[in-house]
């Protein structure tokens, strides 16, 4: 067995459901922002393990984030591994059949609340810190882990991590589920809300009124025309831009003409498409029915900021040789992939300009899932591509 094999062969099933079942047993529901317990077990567990691990308590005191090292040389480049310690809620707790943060083990999975997104990317990060440091093997670069608070709800804990704490590098992963494909792209995303106001009147004499809701529409019908349009740009690995009407909202009693009607819009943006330029599309699109329609009033307001889409080249280092790992530790050549949805990933390129891929184990069709689960052979498989891409990239 050589030097690599051997440190392989200490990130077992066995310790990484050990692991994981204990993470998913701590709830660290975001809202409300419950991470504390998490933050606390995982900075523990690692200082049990011989690896540094600090609480950061900003940018929130009372929901502290933990960045772990093993340091290197001065000087030499250095790999962050991120991943964020907050999972959804249950939804509804009665379409569970097993208990949320149980950890229960079945035919090779793990089920609960986070065991997806991402508890087993967390898992497999801390795992191959263990396997390092217990190695003795001496790293020349410097491998940082991030554990993020409140990326399910787009709060700045990674952007906080790599711009005013300064805990950056040369190189990202983030550990978002992607059935271990190397993600090189990933969408942008702008909410906006559009309002519709109409004229109140009883519901007996409508023709005194403006019904907001029949003009709301006439607007969701325009919409197709443009997701049509949307969807013929086309990335390599994201495929079509995309367009959906998400809520709505209207009306105070049965027999009233509402005086407003409010829709909410998700758009996903491809690469090299530009928040305030989708904005004015959507905008065009009102003032186009305006044009043919002179009681029609709608305005368009964000919901949050926004953010761009966020790339790298497919065959960026970073990538290649995280694909080089896959390769020798599953035998397999991964397809170069892209997300249709967002990660901190944007936060390391487009805020921190840091080559970064997103890579993690768990089908990312059972992240928010009811009955949420990971193949554990996918977390220790990943633990051992983490610990290789280390051992290459720091070497
Ligand atoms: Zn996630």
């Amino acid at each position: 067995m050589n030097e690599k094999e051997r440190v392989l062969s200490t990130i077992e099933e066995g310790d990484a459901i050990r692991l994981l079942r204990k993470l998913v047993q701590i709830p660290s529901r975001n809202p409300p922002g419950e991470e504390r317990e998490l933050a606390e077990t995982v900075a523990a567990w690692l200082k049990d393990e011989g690896v540094d691990a600090t609480l950061v308590p900003e940018p929130y005191a009372h929901r502290p984030q933990v960045v772990a090292t093993i340091r290197g040389d001065e000087g030499r480049p250095t790999l962050v591994l991120n991943g964020h310690l907050d999972v959804v809620p249950l939804g509804a707790v009665e379409r569970w059949s097993i208990n949320p943060f149980g950890g229960e083990v079945k035919a090779g999975r793990l089920y609960g609340r986070g065991s997806c997104d991402m508890k087993g990317g967390l898992t497999a990060m801390m795992l191959a810190a263990k396997a390092i440091t217990e190695s003795g093997h001496r790293l020349r670069g410097n491998l940082l882990l991030h554990f993020a608070v409140g990326e399910e709800t787009s709060e700045p804990g990674t952007k906080t991590l790599l711009l005013d704490k300064g805990y950056t590098g040369d190189w990202g992963i983030v550990l978002e589920p992607t059935n271990l494909k190397v993600v090189t792209a990933e969408k942008g995303l702008l909410w906006v809300d559009v309002e519709i106001r109409g004229k109140p009147a009883h519901a007996s004499t409508p023709e005194l009124g403006i019904n907001p809701i029949e003009k709301a529409a006439d607007f969701i019908t325009r919409l197709r025309a443009y997701r049509e349009k949307i969807g013929e740009k086309q990335h390599p690995l994201l495929g079509g831009a995309v367009c959906s009407v998400t809520m709505i909202e209207a009306g105070i009693k049965e027999n009233v003409v509402p005086g407003s009607c409010k829709v909410t819009l998700d758009r996903r943006l491809l690469p090299g498409e530009d928040l305030g330029e989708v904005e004015a599309e959507i905008q065009a699109i009102l003032s186009q029915i305006k044009q043919q329609d002179e009681t029609f009033e709608g305005t368009i307001s964000r919901r949050g900021e926004g953010f761009d889409a966020a790339e790298i080249p497919v065959d960026s280092y970073i990538a290649q040789v995280v694909k080089e790992a896959v390769k020798n530790v599953t035998g397999k050549i991964p397809q170069p992939s892209g997300a249709a949805y967002g990660t901190d990933a944007r936060n390391f390129i487009n805020d921190a300009h840091i080559p970064t891929i997103v890579f993690g184990p768990g089908d990312p069709a059972e992240a928010h899932t009811y009955d949420e689960s990971i193949a554990i052979s996918q977390v220790v498989v990943c633990s051992q591509i983490l610990t290789l891409t280390s051992l290459k990239l720091l070497a």
